[in-house]
């Protein structure tokens, strides 16, 4: 059975009433017989036949144990962070989420739990990082914003080998295309509100764990933290869930050419897609996904932020917006959007140039992408004049 049709069929069937979607249980508690007595639900933190409908269709989805929902990608990143104690040690992708790093650096970093921070493309880096104080291993995998590659499957092996639990978030491949569960990952994490939900319209994270302990563990913790998804939310992404697999197959086509036209554009520099053959990890991208994904980022000749906001300002479809992952193009420029808060040294040694721009390939017709693209390099020679007359002026 393909995963797909493996996917429509994990969508459960009302039992009381043959509905065909799954039922919002709009419910804060649940009536008991008596005391400790009731029909598997008592309070709708601990459990919630909607969410626990999700659950089961994600856990299926990822080939893992256990999946628990979270109100954000990272109240579900903090929950696996609170697996951890004082005194263990993270490593950690270098072009990490922002948001991770955040969390990382200025929330758990305060209780004594370090992380170090490696170029995780190349697996011997991770390799020599390891101590014996290492409990966590912490990939994305394609990376946001530069797409890095790592191999999943050697750093599961390296994990292994040091008794440590390797997690990836995989928000930016989603299960259609990558289940790093079945390459030897121990947690897999994501932005829901990403590819998931895929319509731009809730924000939710998810947990899926390989094995039934580390499963339960998460669990209470979704409980004793309390950072749930809603009945409503939960219904939603299983809404959207349900046309997973034909968007991702069509944001990988679509990214695909956009991303090979652009290796033609004359203001182009570096282009980031990991189904360019060209891409440093490649291979590695070809191993382990059945696709190379939605997004694809590319730096200009002109490293500047003003040629950068001249085109992100210029596009038509390509909605300026952070976040990705929804059927609308979204179009983004890291270094004064989601990176902004990072020291343009340390954002420019990581690879995210001035000048660099993501992109979020949607669902439009692809031949409308490229023409949208196409008018907005044509005006950034028209843009940088006005700017220069700007400066011209404002010196007068
Ligand atoms: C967006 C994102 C997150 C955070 O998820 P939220 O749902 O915004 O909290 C984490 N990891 C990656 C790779 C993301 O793109």
């Amino acid at each position: 059975m393909s995963n797909a049709t493996q996917l429509l069929h994990s969508i459960p069937v009302d039992p009381l009433t043959g509905a065909i979607s799954v039922p919002i249980y709009q419910t804060s508690t649940f009536v008991q017989e008596a005391p400790g007595v009731n029909k598997g639900y008592d309070y709708a933190r601990s459990n919630n036949p909607t969410r626990e409908a999700l659950e089961n269709i994600i856990a299926q989805l990822e080939k893992g144990s256990t999946a628990s929902a979270f109100s954000s990608g990272l109240a579900a990143i903090d929950a696996v962070l609170k697996l951890l104690k004082t005194g263990d040690e993270i490593i950690a992708v270098d072009d990490i989420y922002g948001g991770a790093f955040r969390l990382f650096t200025q929330v758990y970093e305060k209780f004594g739990i370090t992380v170090k921070y490696t170029d995780t493309t190349n697996v011997e880096n991770v390799f020599t990082a390891v101590t014996a104080n290492t409990k966590l291993i912490w990939l994305e995998t394609p990376t946001n914003p530069t797409l890095k590659i790592s191999d999943i499957e050697a750093i599961a092996k390296i994990a292994k080998a040091s008794n440590c639990l390797l997690c990836v978030d995989s928000t930016f491949a989603s299960p259609a295309l990558q289940q790093p569960i079945t390459l030897g990952a121990d947690i897999v994490v994501h932005s829901a509100t990403k590819y998931l939900g895929g319509h731009s319209d809730l924000i939710a994270g998810i947990v899926i764990t390989k094995d039934a302990d580390l499963g339960a563990k998460i669990k209470f913790l979704q409980n004793a933290c309390g950072a749930i998804l809603s009945p409503f939310d939960s219904w939603l992404l299983i809404r959207g869930i349900e046309t997973l697999h034909l968007r991702v197959k069509q944001h990988c086509i679509n990214a695909q050419a956009v991303a090979e036209w652009l290796c033609t554009q004359p203001l182009v520099d570096k282009i980031f897609y990991p189904g360019l053959a060209t891409h440093h990890n490649h291979a590695i991208a070809k191993k382990q996904a059945k696709g190379f994904g939605g997004i694809v980022s590319f730096t200009l000749k002109e490293d500047t932020d003003a040629a950068a906001i001249a085109f992100v300002t210029g596009t038509k479809y390509f909605l300026l917006a952070e976040s990705l992952g929804g059927i609308k193009s979204l179009i983004s420029h890291p270094a004064n959007m989601t990176h902004k808060s990072i020291p343009a040294q340390i954002r420019r040694a990581n690879g995210v140039n001035d000048s660099l721009i993501r992109l979020s390939v949607g669902l439009e017709e692809v031949d409308d992408l490229i023409a949208d693209l196409t008018q907005a390099f044509n005006k950034i020679p028209i843009l940088k004049k006005v700017y220069q007359t700007k400066e011209i002026s404002q010196l007068a």
